[in-house]
């Protein structure tokens, strides 16, 4: 996995690009929920479930199809007030979707552990990305909190938060303008 910290600030960014004003503290938790829930799967380490496992880390939970089962489960429970197919519902949907995607996509640009499965249940194959230039984080605190713990950090901030904050400013910045 990429640390839970990077996965989060995926999900802060692209809620902020996806709406202006201020947004509710649901809206923000459930964001933050979906961009860390895929790494679920780490659990079953303790009941013995292999990694390359469909339950497996970056298993099913990484994949899109799960991506997807999740954005309808939050949107479903977590905004009942939108109506289905209404334009507030389909953008909710297409943002947690993409949130819980987001984190399969930054797993995948790590260059350590098995790949994602990102077709599951179609296709258990396990993919990364072309470009792996983030240092795996491990898993668990204790290990987090040692010197790969730091150098993970280093490479999250070049590799994630510098770019992330980069198109950030860029994506404000656009609608600044536009909204001129
Ligand atoms: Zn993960």
């Amino acid at each position: 996995m990429a640390s839970e910290f990077s996965h989060a600030l995926v999900a802060v960014a692209l809620g902020r690009t996806y709406a202006e004003g201020a947004l509710s503290r649901r809206f923000w938790g459930l964001a933050i929920f979906c961009s860390i829930f895929p790494d679920v799967d780490v659990f079953g380490y303790a009941l013995g479930i292999d990694y390359g496992h469909f339950w497996g880390h970056r298993g099913f939970t990484h994949s899109l199809s799960f991506a997807l089962l999740l954005s309808l489960i939050v949107v479903r429970c977590g905004f009942p007030e939108f109506v289905k197919s209404s334009r507030g519902w389909w953008g909710l949907l297409a943002y947690f979707f993409l949130v819980t995607a987001s984190h399969g996509f930054l797993d995948a640009m790590t260059d350590g552990g098995l790949g994602v499965a990102f077709f599951a249940p179609f296709d258990e194959s396990r993919y990364f990305l072309p470009w792996r230039p983030v240092k795996v984080s491990p898993i668990g605190l204790p290990e987090f909190l040692t010197a790969s713990g730091v150098e993970v950090l280093v490479s999250e901030f070049q590799w994630i938060w510098l770019p992330v904050g980069l198109l950030f400013g860029l994506a404000r910045m656009y609608q600044r303008l536009r909204s001129r």
